[in-house]
C-alpha cells in the first residue's frame, strides 16, 4: 500500500506546486530569483535618495539611437523590477527622457551621459570604462552623473573595445544600480554589480534578482524613494 499510495501523494503534490506556483512565477517579469548564493548580499554605499529619480539622457552627436534607447530601458528596468519586488505599484518613481544638450540636464537629479569614445568622459584618463558619480552629504544624494560609451579601453590598458549591444546594455543597468546606491561585489564577475562583465561567459546581459532588489529594500524600505514628513 505504502508504496503506491508514497508516488500517489507526490504526484498530487506535484500537481498542486504547479497550479499554485505557475501563475505567479510567470507574472513576473522584470527580475529573476537569485541562483548564485556563493555571495548572499549587495555592498551598498552610504547614501539614498529621499525623491523620485529624474533621469535626463544626452548622447553625443554620432552616438546611434538604439544606445539612447538602452540607458532609457534600463532606468525602466529597475523602476519595474521595484515595484514587481515589493508590489508598490505606484512608488518607485523613475522617469528618464532625452536631453539634446548637456546644458540642459539641470532639472534632472541624475545625469546620464553617452559618448562617442571613453576618452570624452571628465575622469579620462583613469576611467576607461562606464562610470557613476554621486554627490551627496550626510547620506543623502543629491545628483548622479553616469558615463557611458559603446567603446571602452580594455583592462590591459591598450585594446580599444566596440561593446556588443547586450555588454553596453549590461553596464546602463549596472551603473543605475550604483546610482540607486549599489556597491560592487567581492566576487570579479559573474554578478550584475560584480566589478567585471565578461562579455565571453556571457551571451546576454545579466539579470537583475532578488539579491540587488533585497539590498535595494534594505536601503529603502519596501515603499519606494519618497520619504512623508508627518508634522503634528
Ligand atoms: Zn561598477
Amino acid at each position: 500500500m505504502l508504496r503506491v499510495l508514497v508516488p500517489a501523494f507526490l504526484f498530487i503534490a506535484t500537481l498542486l506546486s504547479l497550479v499554485l506556483f505557475l501563475p505567479s512565477a510567470s507574472a513576473v517579469q522584470y527580475y529573476k530569483e537569485q541562483t548564485d548564493f556563493t555571495e548572499t548580499k549587495v555592498p551598498t554605499s552610504g547614501f539614498t535618495w529621499s525623491d523620485s529619480l529624474h533621469v535626463c539622457i544626452f548622447k553625443q552627436a554620432g552616438v546611434p539611437n538604439s544606445y539612447y534607447a538602452w540607458a532609457k530601458l534600463a532606468v525602466q528596468e529597475w523602476r519595474q523590477a521595484l515595484r514587481e519586488y515589493t508590489g508598490d505599484q505606484q512608488g518607485w518613481t523613475m522617469t528618464a527622457r532625452y536631453s539634446p544638450s548637456e546644458l540642459q540636464m539641470g532639472g534632472c537629479n541624475v545625469r546620464v551621459h553617452i559618448y562617442n569614445t571613453y576618452k570624452d568622459f571628465p575622469e579620462y584618463p583613469r576611467q576607461t570604462g562606464a562610470y557613476t558619480a554621486v554627490q551627496y552629504t550626510g547620506g543623502d544624494a543629491e545628483s548622479a552623473n553616469v558615463y557611458l560609451s559603446p567603446q571602452v579601453l580594455h583592462g590591459d590598458g591598450k585594446t580599444e573595445i566596440k561593446l556588443p549591444n547586450y555588454a553596453f546594455r549590461n553596464s546602463a543597468v549596472h551603473e543605475m544600480g550604483h546610482v540607486l546606491g549599489l556597491g560592487h561585489m567581492g566576487t570579479e564577475k559573474g554578478y550584475l554589480m560584480s566589478p567585471v562583465f565578461d562579455y565571453f561567459e556571457h551571451s546576454d546581459q545579466l539579470p537583475i534578482t532578488t539579491l540587488e532588489l533585497s539590498a535595494l529594500v534594505g536601503l529603502y524600505g519596501t515603499d519606494g524613494f519618497e520619504r512623508t514628513i508627518s508634522i503634528l
